[in-house]
């Protein structure tokens, strides 16, 4: 089978970067899972669909066609345009989990993750990875930090692209998302059995790729 780690953690841990730099190291896949739920919340905001209507968004899900172009940097295409930095917005962010919430919804999604694992090997960046989508990955790794942490790397981020961006507010909206992704019974946000703990909160990305590196003995 081909092989997968996975990479599970709360948003702003570093799993993005993390998680990229990992794949091309070792020259597997990636897959963004939370890319595949902003894209669907772009969608559905697009189409004007009540995100709470959830036959509505699961026929969205299984109708979109959804394109991540490998390209450095990677793009992704909805329905043919890109969507790349639209679905970065916290807007985008906190869509994306409140129909994350929904088993059906996820269940649309399920295998258009379970397609990014294709030879020589996947890292799987999400909530779930280790839990639903890849439970029987060799490799799991929980990536964590503390909120406060958190919320000032995503600020640092929007900030560098230009976003207009409070550090107070976007700390509430992490903190409200986190207990959305953890108190959720559809596929909660919770430390896969075997995962290894890491808590970036003191570390630098060299020092958590290096760990993992390490776990997936490369
Ligand atoms: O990781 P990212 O912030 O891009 O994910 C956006 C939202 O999508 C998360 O807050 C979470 O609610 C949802 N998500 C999920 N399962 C995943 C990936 C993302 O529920 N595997």
């Amino acid at each position: 089978k081909v092989p997968v780690i996975t990479i599970d953690g709360p948003s702003g841990a570093g799993k993005g970067t993390v998680s990229r730099a990992l794949a091309k190291k070792l020259g597997w896949h990636f897959l963004d899972s939370g890319a595949i739920y902003r894209s669907l919340a772009l969608a559905v905001t697009q189409a004007a669909v009540d995100p709470n209507d959830i036959d509505a968004v699961v026929k969205i899900a299984s109708s979109m066609e959804l394109e991540f172009e490998t390209n450095d940097p990677p793009r992704i295409l909805l329905n043919g345009r890109e969507i790349t930095d639209q679905i970065q917005s916290e807007e985008c962010g906190s869509t994306a989990s409140k129909i994350a919430a929904y088993g059906p919804v996820r269940q649309a999604l399920l295998q258009k993750q379970r397609d990014f694992r294709r030879e020589p090997g996947l890292v799987a960046d999400g909530r779930d990875m280790g839990t639903v989508v890849f439970p029987d990955a060799p490799y799991k790794i929980f990536l964590t930090a503390s909120a406060e942490v958190r919320a000032k790397r995503r600020y640092k981020q929007l900030k560098e692209k230009g976003a207009d961006v409070n550090l107070e507010r976007l700390t509430k909206e992490i903190e409200e998302r986190d207990r959305r992704d953890k108190e959720r019974t559809e596929a909660p946000l919770i430390i896969p059995d075997g995962a290894v703990l890491i808590d970036s909160s003191d570390l630098t990305i060299d020092q958590v790729i290096a760990r993992c590196l390490d776990i997936v003995g490369g």
